[in-house]
């Protein structure tokens, strides 16, 4: 703890479009910041706020009471604790959150290493977007050990709004998967909604005003619908990231002996967007392939 503040000192790693806001709330709340990404220039409106700077993961680890982590895929998880210069090289006595989206197994393999190195784990992936995390109010759902759990709450408390304990290890990322799972079909709804709006010569712009206080309404068609309507496809939440999403969840379904036809349908429409050259813009661009978008 800060002998100044008494708060837990936090080091942040990876600050793209969610951990930027994220690392943002924390030091706001007084938290003294060590950070890093594996592109420094997203640090420094941070650093300018008075973060400091770490080459390393495990830079960022030392000295650190609680270690949070939201970076991209699973191998960049693997890479951030289990590296040379991984979180777990420099962690002692502290509780690490990987925030990322990652598969299940994975989060069960860094809570052993964690717990062999005298350290706390819990995988903590949120769901609401980039206005969730800029607006503090993100869904977290946690997978660890209670303990861990009640530990990380006040800070996760600085981050979101739902903030859920699951179960164990993994159930964090199981639950994450849920949601995931919904939001494919949805898209996929949202897209054929529109494409039929067009198709009709209806005005799509009133066709969202229309039918998005009813019972289609969802997170989705409220925040996904317009964009379509604009041709704006700037992420939000990035197609490269929700290809890796479906293929865990299929991945974990398979292994349940469990038939995910939508979930098989939107991850192979976001590959083959993906492949297109379209990997890095938003979920959104679905549309593309329904023609609904502008
Ligand atoms: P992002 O913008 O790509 O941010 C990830 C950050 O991690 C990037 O800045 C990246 O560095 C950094 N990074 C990756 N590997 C690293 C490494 N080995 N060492 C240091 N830094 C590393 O992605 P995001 O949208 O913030 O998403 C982060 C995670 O949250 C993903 O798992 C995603 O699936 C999940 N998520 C996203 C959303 C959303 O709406 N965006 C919502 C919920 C959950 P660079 O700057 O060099 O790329």
């Amino acid at each position: 703890m800060s002998e100044a503040t008494g708060l837990a000192r936090i080091g942040f790693v990876g600050l793209g479009i969610m951990g930027a806001h994220m690392a943002g709330h924390l030091l706001a709340a007084g938290h003294p910041l060590r950070v890093t990404n594996r592109s420094p220039d997203k640090a420094r409106p941070l650093i300018e706020r008075g973060a400091v700077w770490c080459d390393t993961p495990a830079a960022v680890a030392a000295g650190a009471d609680v270690v949070i982590t939201m970076v991209g895929h699973p191998h960049d998880v693997e890479e951030v604790w289990l590296g040379a210069d991984g979180v777990l090289a420099q962690a002692r006595d502290a509780l690490l959150i990987d925030m990322s989206t990652s598969s299940p197994e994975l989060a069960q393999r860094l809570a052993r290493a964690a717990a062999a190195r005298g350290c706390r784990a819990l995988d903590a992936p949120v769901s609401g977007g980039e206005l969730g995390a800029r607006e503090a109010r993100l869904s977290i759902m946690a997978g660890g050990a209670p303990e861990a759990f009640g530990q990380a709450l006040p800070v996760l408390q600085r981050l979101g709004e739902t903030i859920v304990h699951t179960g164990g290890p993994g159930n964090g990322q199981h639950t994450k998967m849920c949601n995931q799972l919904l939001i494919a079909s949805t898209i996929m709804g949202v897209c054929e909604g529109l494409a039929y709006a067009r198709s009709a010569g209806l005005d799509p712009e009133l066709v969202l005003h229309c039918i998005g206080g009813g019972a289609a309404a969802s997170f989705q068609l409220k925040v996904m619908g317009p964009k379509i309507v604009q041709g704006d496809f700037a992420p939000g939440f990035m197609i490269e990231h929700f290809v890796k999403d479906l293929s865990i969840a299929l991945a974990e379904a398979d292994r349940m002996r469990l038939q995910l036809p939508g979930a098989a349908q939107a991850r192979k429409l976001y590959a083959q967007l993906a492949e297109q050259g379209h990997a890095r813009e938003g979920t959104q661009a679905l549309a593309r392939l329904y023609g609904a978008a502008a």
